[in-house]
């Protein structure tokens, strides 16, 4: 599976699959995104391997106090990855920012206490009101 940011400098490829996306509704996820949420997936640590560039990083703190760091492109900006110092075996990484979105579907969402009211999620799904998950 291979995905790349929107100015294609960088390429990443995932050498083991995901192993499951959801959506954060967090308010840092809100701001670094640019929309209402995120959609993530996550795969083993150290899954992604770079084909191309190099990520720029950004670390702070999330509001259960672990550091999160955020990979981005420093050219267009695009959000890639994700790893909290909460989960040291997992990484995260942006689903659309993958060649085929449609790869990977979410199945649950976090942090619905800052979920906006007009975005509809499938009502299905499990649901949790902080962070079950790095995000
Ligand atoms: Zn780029
Ligand atoms: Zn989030």
């Amino acid at each position: 599976m291979k995905g790349r940011c929107f100015c294609g400098e960088i390429q990443y490829r995932l050498s083991s699959p995901p192993q499951e996306a959801y959506y954060c509704h967090c308010r840092d996820c809100q701001y670094l995104s640019g929309s209402p949420f995120h959609v993530l997936a996550i795969v083993k640590r150290g899954s992604i391997e770079l084909i191309s560039g190099a990520t720029s990083k950004h670390q702070h703190k999330t509001q259960d106090g672990s550091d999160m760091t955020r990979e981005f492109c420093s050219k267009c900006g695009t959000p890639l990855f994700l790893s909290s110092s909460r989960f040291n075996d997992i990484q995260m990484f942006t689903v659309n920012s993958l060649d085929d979105p449609e790869a990977i579907k979410p199945s649950f969402q976090i942090w619905t206490t800052s979920k906006v009211s007009w975005t509809e999620i499938d009502p299905k799904i499990t649901s949790h009101a902080h962070g079950a998950l790095a995000g």
